[in-house]
C-alpha cells in the first residue's frame, strides 16, 4: 500500500477521536471520508499532515515512516476548508509560495503548468478578494499541487460553492487529479460528492476508519 496508517490513537484533551484506527490507500487512488460534523474527519487530516500528534501508532508513505516527521517534511499537500489563501498575495504569488526551493526556470515552468491545469492563466495577477469561490478553490488546489505532493488532502472542498456549480466543479477536480495521478483523500458530508469522485468511501465510526462497502457507486 502507498499510504499506511497503522493502529493510531488520537485524543483531544479527554475526548477520544481515534482509537486503534488503521487505514490505507493505493497510489493514484481517490478516497472520500464521509461523516457527520464532529466525527473527526478534519482531525484525521491534521494527523496525516503532522499538525496534530498521535499518541500511538505509525504512518507510512511509500514504505517510509513519516510518524515523527514535521509537516514540511511529509510531502503532503492540504487544501483547507476556507482555502487559506494569502490575501496580500496575487494568484501567481500564492501558487509560487510552496515552490520557492525550486530553481527559477523550474519554478516558472511549474507555475504555468498549474495555471493551465486549473484554468487560471488569465487571473494570475488578481488578488483573492477579486476571485469567485470556485476560482479561489482552484488557486488553493494549484498552490498545493505545485509542490507535487505525495498525497493531497482536501477538507470539504465543495462546502463553500453554489449548488448549481457543484457538478461541474466535481468533474473538473476529478480530471485534474487523474491527469496528475494524484493520490487524494477528501473529506465531505455529502454522499453525492463521494459518488461523483471517489474510488472508495470511508467513514469514522467507533473511533475507527471504516470502509463503506455499499455506497452504491
Ligand atoms: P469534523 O471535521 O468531522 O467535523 P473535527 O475533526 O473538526 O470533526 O472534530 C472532531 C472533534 O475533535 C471535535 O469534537 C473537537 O472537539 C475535537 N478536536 C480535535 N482537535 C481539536 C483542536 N485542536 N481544537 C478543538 N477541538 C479539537
Ligand atoms: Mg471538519
Amino acid at each position: 500500500m502507498y499510504l499506511e496508517v497503522k493502529d493510531i490513537d488520537f485524543s483531544f484533551k479527554d475526548e477520544t477521536i481515534l482509537k486503534e484506527a488503521s487505514f490505507s490507500m493505493k497510489k493514484g487512488e481517490i478516497v472520500a471520508l464521509l461523516g457527520p460534523s464532529g466525527s473527526g474527519k478534519s482531525t484525521f487530516l491534521r494527523v496525516l499532515t503532522g499538525l496534530a500528534h498521535i499518541s500511538r501508532g505509525q504512518l507510512f508513505i511509500h514504505d517510509e515512516e513519516i510518524t515523527k516527521l514535521p509537516p514540511e517534511k511529509r510531502h503532503i499537500g492540504m487544501v483547507f476548508q476556507d482555502y487559506a489563501l494569502f490575501p496580500h498575495m496575487s494568484v501567481k504569488q500564492n501558487i509560487m509560495f510552496g515552490i520557492e526551493h525550486l530553481k527559477k526556470d523550474d519554478r516558472y515552468l511549474q507555475l504555468h503548468k498549474m495555471l493551465k491545469l486549473t484554468n487560471l492563466t488569465d487571473k494570475c495577477h488578481k488578488y483573492p478578494h477579486q476571485l469567485s469561490g470556485g476560482e479561489a478553490q482552484r488557486v488553493a488546489l494549484a498552490r498545493s499541487l505545485a509542490a507535487s505532493p505525495d498525497l493531497l488532502l482536501l477538507d470539504e472542498p465543495f462546502s463553500n460553492l453554489d449548488t448549481e456549480l457543484k457538478a461541474g466543479i466535481r468533474l473538473e477536480l476529478k480530471e485534474i487529479l487523474s491527469s496528475l495521478d494524484t493520490t487524494c483523500l477528501f473529506v465531505t458530508h455529502d454522499i453525492e460528492d463521494a459518488r461523483a469522485i471517489a474510488d472508495s468511501v470511508y467513514t469514522i465510526e467507533n473511533y475507527k476508519i471504516k470502509k463503506i462497502e455499499n455506497a452504491n457507486m
